[in-house]
């Protein structure tokens, strides 16, 4: 096992402190979030639950907490290896007797750790779902204590989803065989039907179901136009977030990899992520993710569940998602630590043109098609949407938000809009007119007036509409189109060519009955006045450049590399910060602060103090 700090007897074995005592005492956190204290009530007193809530919305404690209060230990259901293996490691750093027990173990480690559970000495106990259905653990478990069962991304039960385990499908057998022991199913994945399944397969005896708000209000989400991908990422990187670490979302596995190498030329320790590297070189670039503060994945969506590193302080996007869904649970990964974090994504109309070609081509049955097309509808209007972009967000997951959040890129700098009646219909007509075969850069050409060989060939400077739209630039015709597009007023044609076609939605508009409004385009890095605004409402910033956080950082990684865990299983940044802006003077000073608990107190205050001592020198 990993780390070496002795797992201590926890107090559930003397005493039965209520939770708040745990929060603090334990965790060292002062309140609970969100609806944590409803939860870990309802299952400290034997009831089941089903809790949705965010990523980084602190799901773990509400099973942990329990697994403290009730007698016995608590055994965790997870999927994910390395997820067990973090969280073991920071509950042991917190006092907490925890293990994991799985296919990694050596017998020796297995065995020690079987007696351990036997001997009730064990709070928690996190397994992979097909160990614990194997007959022996079974019987393990039978002649043991139990204080809950914890299902850990209950979502995995869905046949649907695309993370469906099927060992997940057979965890009734725990209701029938354990029928006192409370059961707790987690998950951040939101929609009805994956809820109703959960329900059905592993809760079937009924309980309270917990919805926490889904959102996560230190996330700055911003959407800007594609120009020159790359540039901009660069440039956001070295503007907002040198020396952090990120997580760049793109398309392809080449495309992954290109930017990786590309980053890292420009001076950006970058590293690809994706299915198809060797599994050795892919876990080298994973753990060198987890256990350094500074690097950037360029990552598949191959990446990233199960990684619960708290300090991911951007993602961004190159490639637009698959769905609003997948945008959500890949942008929920930056900030689980509560600190400002990005959402950073650029797209384009070649984006828009190939993601809607590649949803009409596909041949899957019609009511996929459908739930597609609507998926794809929710991605684009909110990608389009002039206002607040918390609404539209929250909206696909059944909650209202009353928008004006003040801290996405619409309420930090408000789009200009304009009325586009007039162009988008000079547009449709202009595609229309010239038989819709034709990309968007041709059906500018005419629109512009620009007499090329091709629009003479095609003999399109006799159309009515050629040289009709010569009042806009080119930029902002195409800016028009990508709008369309993104509204469905134009499509792709079937085949695939290139060209644009009128959509189904588009005669209103054209017989003059209805009025769109279009947004001016923007890139996002060229917003640098109104960010400042934005950091006024938040506590404080990890002050980076500063000697001081940097020799803080330099104690933490010097103590994690000696205990073989990751950084911020010793101190999240968010305490270290606020050490520095706190400088506590003593022990009982910084037993205040937020994330220092007892045990970590014992271990590491003395030393803590040192530091800031020295820091003054
Ligand atoms: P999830 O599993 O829901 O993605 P975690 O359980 O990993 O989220 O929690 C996210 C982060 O929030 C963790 O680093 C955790 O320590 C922290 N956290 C959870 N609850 C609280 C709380 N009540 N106060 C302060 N920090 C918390
Ligand atoms: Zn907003």
């Amino acid at each position: 096992m990993s780390g070496q700090t002795e797992p201590l007897q926890s107090p559930s074995l003397n005493e039965q402190p209520a939770a708040e005592q745990i929060l603090s005492k334990v965790f060292g956190y002062p309140d609970f979030r969100g609806r944590q204290r409803e939860i870990i009530e309802a299952v400290c007193s034997g009831n089941n639950a089903l809790v949705l809530m965010p990523t980084g919305g602190g799901k773990s404690l509400c099973y942990q907490i329990p697994a403290l209060v009730r007698p016995g230990t608590a055994i965790v259901v997870s999927p994910l290896i390395a997820l067990m293996r973090d969280q073991v490691d920071s509950l042991r750093q917190n006092g907490v007797s925890a293990a994991v027990l799985n296919s990694s173990l050596d017998p020796a480690t297995r065995r020690q750790t079987e007696d351990a559970l036997a001997a009730g000495i064990l709070d928690l106990l996190y397994i992979a779902p097909e160990r614990l259905l194997r007959e022996s653990t079974l019987a393990l478990l039978e002649r043991t204590r139990l204080a809950l069962f914890a299902i850990d991304e209950a979502h995995c039960v869905s046949q649907w989803g695309h993370d469906f385990r099927p060992e997940y499908l057979k965890l009734d057998t725990l209701r029938q065989r354990f029928p006192d022991v409370p059961r707790i199913a987690l998950t951040a994945t939101a929609d009805e039907r994956t809820r109703t399944e959960i329900m059905r397969c592993l809760l079937p005896d009924g309980g309270q179901t917990f919805i926490d708000s889904f959102d996560r209000p230190n996330i700055r989400y911003r959407v800007g136009l594609k120009r020159n991908a790359r540039q901009q990422l660069l440039s956001f990187i070295r503007a907002e977030h040198l020396g952090h670490s990120g997580i760049v979302y793109c398309f392809s596995r080449k495309r992954a990899e290109e930017t990786a190498a590309w980053l890292s030329k420009q001076g950006i320790d970058a590293l690809p992520y994706h299915a198809g590297l060797d599994t050795e070189i892919r876990q080298h670039h994973q753990d060198r993710f987890i256990n350094d503060e500074a690097v950037v994945i360029c990552a598949t969506i191959a990446f990233g569940m199960g990684i619960d590193k708290p300090d991911v302080r951007f993602v961004a996007h190159l490639d637009l998602p698959a769905s609003i869904e997948s945008y959500y649970q890949e942008t929920g990964r930056a900030g689980r630590d509560g600190l400002p974090a990005d959402a950073w994504m650029v797209y384009g109309l070649s984006d828009l043109m190939q993601i809607r070609q590649l949803r009409t081509r596909s041949g899957t049955s019609a009511a996929q098609m459908q739930l597609d097309r609507e998926r794809l509808e929710a991605l684009l209007a909110y990608c389009e949407h002039p206002g607040c972009r918390r609404p539209p967000l929250l909206s696909y997951f059944g909650e209202q938000h009353p928008g004006n959040c003040g801290h996405c890129d619409n309420c930090l700098d408000p789009p200009e809009t304009w009325d586009g009646t007039e162009a988008a219909r000079m547009a449709l007509s202009c595609v229309y007119r010239s038989g819709q075969r034709f990309g968007a850069a041709h059906i500018v050409d005419i629109l512009l007036g620009n007499a090329t060989d091709k629009v003479i060939r095609q003999g399109h400077d006799n159309l009515s509409t050629f040289g009709i739209g010569s009042e806009l630039d080119r930029k902002r015709w195409h800016s028009v189109i990508r709008q369309l597009l993104a509204m469905g007023h134009l499509m792709p044609d079937p085949e695939g060519h290139g060209g644009l076609v009128l959509g189904d939605q588009c005669r209103e508009l054209l017989r003059g009955e209805r009025s769109v409004t279009l947004r001016q385009d923007v890139t996002p890095t060229s917003r640098k006045g109104p960010v400042k605004r934005a950091e006024k409402n938040q506590t404080f910033q990890a002050p980076d450049d500063s000697p001081a956080w940097q020799k803080l950082r330099q104690w933490r990684m010097e103590l994690a590399r000696e205990r073989e865990v990751p950084p911020y299983v010793i101190f999240h940044d968010a305490t270290l910060a606020e050490v520095l802006a706190r400088r506590p003077a003593n022990l009982e000073e910084l037993g205040e602060i937020s994330g220092v608990g007892r045990h970590k107190l014992t271990h590491y205050g003395q030393s803590l103090l040192e530091v800031l001592a020295s820091l003054d020198e």
